[in-house]
């Protein structure tokens, strides 16, 4: 065994990280699976939504001139010539002292201007009698009021939500082109390990990680592709390493530089292994590297992850999560919610180094978690987020406001 000769900067790894990943290709997608997905391309209108005046009322639509007068005590009479409703328009001209009836989304009809609601008017003998005065264009909503034809509705980059796929829906567009998602390929290392599902037996210790890993990674957007446990043999790590059609290898475990610790080497011998050791706590033995592209896929990233669950965890959020949602089209920010509020307790730390500590949060003070062994799972289902170190800092002081990423996507209850 040899130690890790040097370490770089978790600032180092991640310009590199950012220097090199760009986005994947884009894909058609169906509205119903496009929410949440990443815009690949500027979507424009070539349609005025609504694509004709329409009523915003039950009511009856007059020429707004006409009805100038009417009152409570003085009523307007109109001759009633017919009925507007949704999907079924008068065809007739609404002329001077006529009135159509219409309902809500119905389209006006010609000659008139402005619809009167419902509730000041009363039919009576084929006529209508208006009781308020209604300005032209009041209670109409003119052409292209929601939406202009030739107007850019979304653009490029945007993740789409709810809303955007109705609005594409209502200017006629059933497709969109979305950046194609990173595929991800597990590499789950380990002849301790027994399968998610197992109970512990012995010596040997139930798979977390590729639960964990699997769960971010589509958090970030990935689409997992199938894996199995491998032992710690060289020659079947490197055969996923060298055939694995994924655009990001998440290796978990073996990754550092023990006798069992294959995958490191393996990376640099297929490809480039362009970091090793990293000046952090959890996570210093993490490394990235590249590796040659195999059919249908580009260069192929691949991290190598510290088996011990913190550690594989942490080295996710810093290196691989980025990458992962790069790729996607995402912004490679943390996905965190942030609060800000003052420590409870001092963390230390040591200059040249990052942190990542877990922290509960107990009466809006910031109580870093005691247990911070790499291997206590634990410790991240206590804590509430966790508080960056950054490298410079010897420590954060007690009352010191800091940042804490959280794990919930929502507010506690
Ligand atoms: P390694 O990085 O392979 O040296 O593993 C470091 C520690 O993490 C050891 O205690 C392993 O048993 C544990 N470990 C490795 N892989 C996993 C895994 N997939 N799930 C949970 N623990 C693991
Ligand atoms: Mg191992």
């Amino acid at each position: 065994m040899r130690g890790f000769a040097e370490r770089a900067d978790v600032e180092e790894v991640t310009s590199f990280l950012l220097a090199h990943a760009s986005g994947r290709g884009a894909e058609p997608v169906g509205l119903h699976d496009c929410v949440g997905r990443v815009l690949a391309a500027d979507v424009h209108a070539d349609v005025d939504v609504p694509g004709f005046p329409r009523s915003a009322m039950d009511g009856y639509a007059v020429r707004g001139e006409d009805s100038f007068g009417a009152s409570e005590y003085d009523p307007l009479r109109f001759e009633l010539i017919g009925q507007s409703l949704p999907g079924r328009p008068l065809e007739a001209v609404v002329e001077r002292g006529q009135a159509a009836r219409i309902m809500t989304g119905a389209p006006v009809p010609k000659g008139a201007d402005a619809v009167v609601m419902a509730e000041v008017c009363e039919e009576e003998d084929g006529a209508v009698l208006v009781r308020e005065p209604v300005a032209p264009r009041k209670n109409v909503g003119a052409p292209g009021e929601d939406i202009r034809a030739g107007s850019l509705v979304l653009s490029a980059g945007r993740r789409l939500r709810a809303q955007d796929a109705g609005l594409l829906s209502s200017i006629g567009v059933g497709e969109v082109p979305v950046v194609e998602r990173p595929r991800v390929q597990l590499v789950i290392t380990g002849d301790e390990l027994l399968p998610p599902g197992s109970r512990p037996d012995g010596p040997r210790i139930v798979d977390s990680n590729s639960v964990v890993l699997a769960a971010l990674a589509r958090r970030d957007g990935a689409e997992l592709l199938p894996h199995t446990i491998l032992p710690d043999r060289p020659e079947v790590i490197a055969d996923l390493l060298a055939t694995a059609p994924a655009d990001v290898l998440l290796v978990s475990g073996g990754s550092s530089v023990g006798q069992e610790d294959h995958a490191p080497r393996l990376v640099a011998e297929l490809g480039s292994l362009d970091f090793h050791g990293v000046s952090m706590r959890p996570s210093s033995p993490a490394g990235v590297g590249r590796l040659p592209g195999v059919p249908g896929t580009a260069e192929r990233w691949v991290f190598l992850l510290p088996g011990n669950p913190v550690s594989c965890l942490c080295a996710y959020e810093f290196f691989a999560g980025p990458v992962v949602r790069r790729l996607g089209g995402r912004g490679e920010a943390w996905p965190h919610r942030v609060v800000r509020l003052p420590l409870a307790r001092k963390i230390a730390s040591a200059i040249g180094r990052t942190d990542y500590v877990r922290v509960a949060i107990e009466e809006g003070a910031v109580v870093p978690i005691a247990t911070s062994g790499a291997s206590i799972l634990s410790s991240t289902v206590r804590a509430a987020g966790a508080v960056i170190v950054p490298r410079g800092l010897e420590g954060m002081a007690e009352g010191q406001e800091v940042d804490v990423l959280l794990y919930d996507d929502e507010p506690p209850r």
